[in-house]
């Protein structure tokens, strides 16, 4: 077991100190991420049994034996700013009322989720200053006492004078928010709107284990603050092993070329989907994520599956919870037909060829197979490797594999030709059902299927 103390006694003068200690049995490899940023310093003095060193690529090579590494993490920043936009790096912050780091300032084990022995991590805070709070997604007891965890990778420590954390009758999340956070619902209606996402989505895809107690953390950077990082940040929401965190702030210049209309809907429809990606995740998800790839698949094909999949299903489950929410398949549609002009790459366009086609092929749709990936996962926790993982699920439920054609539509899409096979699939499923028509139903059917619509009518 190793020990990992943070150390806040120093904090209010905008420095955290950090100690890991254990013993190695053989050579460990650590790496701290912001160690790779270039232009921001946020780690300091990092000594290894007491001498300085300075490693170049963020690596750091322990030694068999006993050890202890230290430094100190310090930021500039006195207000959220957001993660770095290459690197998983997420930018501490100091001010009167909050101490905040999270992702990519810890020592981690590089491919610790391929470890067969797992590295655990017995994480202590010290010195927190009289009064003051924290939120984190770090697993914890029913006493609340933090218990050993491998996964510090992604991770949200957030410590405030006057954080107001607010418990859901179920027990099963709970939401804080943080200082001056001006939220556009009342946190009531936060728990309500995550209850019902977390319900819908198990309807839709079945029951998920990996959403256990949730710690729902919810910051607001402040407008205008790309400024601060010349651009090298952004904000917006994040899912780790128990937790999520909102981080966007209300100004369209933020949330308008995520898709979203207006801060509300960035604020549901941001929970939504990192709750969403409690099912499939493109990051680091072994602990999170039904659906996670291993440390050898395409990043392409972990962010069709991890990302893009969520995305794909995100406006159906959500017409389910919410009656008023203007998504029909047909405006879907001519946002591909848009798309399919420009003849650029899309990995949503892929999928719906791919949906459609496999629909003519083989009367199953995404979904079905979206649901067998799961089954199987529920049943054998284990990565998969690549975008094959589709076809395997599809021949599971057909008993053939999927032709070339069909196959080629997510292994080699051809942007050139996209409004041509928009057409051909657009008039194959309608031949095969009315799927088209401007309503609620239809735009179920199509994404979920016939199961889960007659399931919301019983
Ligand atoms: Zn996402």
């Amino acid at each position: 077991m190793h020990q990992l103390v943070i150390h806040y006694q120093q904090a209010l003068n905008r420095t955290i100190q950090v100690r890991l200690e254990g013993r190695a049995s053989e050579i460990l490899t650590f790496e701290i991420e912001a160690l790779l940023l270039k232009s921001e310093k946020f780690i300091h003095n990092l000594a290894l049994n007491g001498r300085p060193i300075q490693p170049e690529d963020g690596r750091i090579d322990i030694p068999p034996g006993n050890f202890f590494l230290t430094y100190e993490i310090t930021s500039p920043y006195s207000v959220l700013v957001g993660a770095n936009v290459d690197l998983a790096v997420h930018y501490p912050f100091f001010n009167g009322h909050e101490i905040h780091f999270g992702s990519g300032v810890l020592p981690v084990i590089r491919d610790y989720e391929k470890s067969s022995a797992p590295l655990h991590y017995q994480v202590r805070f010290e010195g927190i200053p009289d009064g003051w709070s924290i939120i984190s997604n770090l697993p914890v007891n029913s006493a609340g006492a933090i218990v050993p965890t491998q996964q510090i990778a992604q991770v949200f420590v957030h410590l405030s004078s006057d954080l107001q954390i607010f418990h859901s009758k179920c027990g099963r999340f709970r939401v804080a928010l943080g200082h001056g956070v001006q939220p556009p619902l009342a946190p009531q209606e936060i728990f309500e709107f995550c209850q019902s996402s977390i319900e819908f989505q198990e309807k839709c895809f079945g029951r998920n284990p990996k959403i256990r107690d949730l710690s729902i953390l919810y910051l607001q950077a402040p407008r205008g603050f790309k400024a601060l990082t010349q651009g090298q940040t952004m904000a917006a929401g994040q899912n780790y092993t128990g937790g999520i965190a909102i981080f966007g702030s209300d100004e369209v210049e933020n949330y308008g070329p995520l898709g979203h209309s207006d801060y509300l809907d960035f604020v549901l429809y941001g929970l939504h989907h990192e709750i969403g990606h409690a099912f499939t995740s493109a990051g680091p998800a072994r602990f999170k994520s039904l659906l996670y790839a291993s440390g050898d698949c395409p990043k392409a094909d972990r962010f069709r599956i991890g990302e893009v999949l969520n995305i794909y299903f995100n406006p159906a489950t959500r017409l389910l919870f919410q009656e008023s929410y203007p998504f029909r398949l047909r405006t879907w549609v001519e946002t591909l037909y848009q798309k399919a002009l420009q003849k650029k790459p899309s990995m949503l366009m892929d999928w719906f060829l791919f949906d459609c086609a496999l629909r003519s092929e083989s009367g199953i749709g995404l979904v079905d197979v979206f649901r067998q990936m799961l089954e199987q996962k529920r049943l054998e926790d284990s990565p998969y490797d690549s975008i094959e993982s589709v076809f395997d699920a599809a021949e599971r439920i057909t008993n053939r594999r999927p032709h070339d054609f069909l196959r080629r539509k997510l292994t080699q899409p051809d942007p050139e030709t996209y409004a041509e096979q928009l057409d051909y699939a657009l008039a194959s499923i309608q031949e095969s059902r009315d799927t088209l028509a401007n309503d609620r139903e239809g735009t179920l059917q199509f994404f979920l299927g016939e199961r889960s619509v007659d399931d919301r009518k019983s």
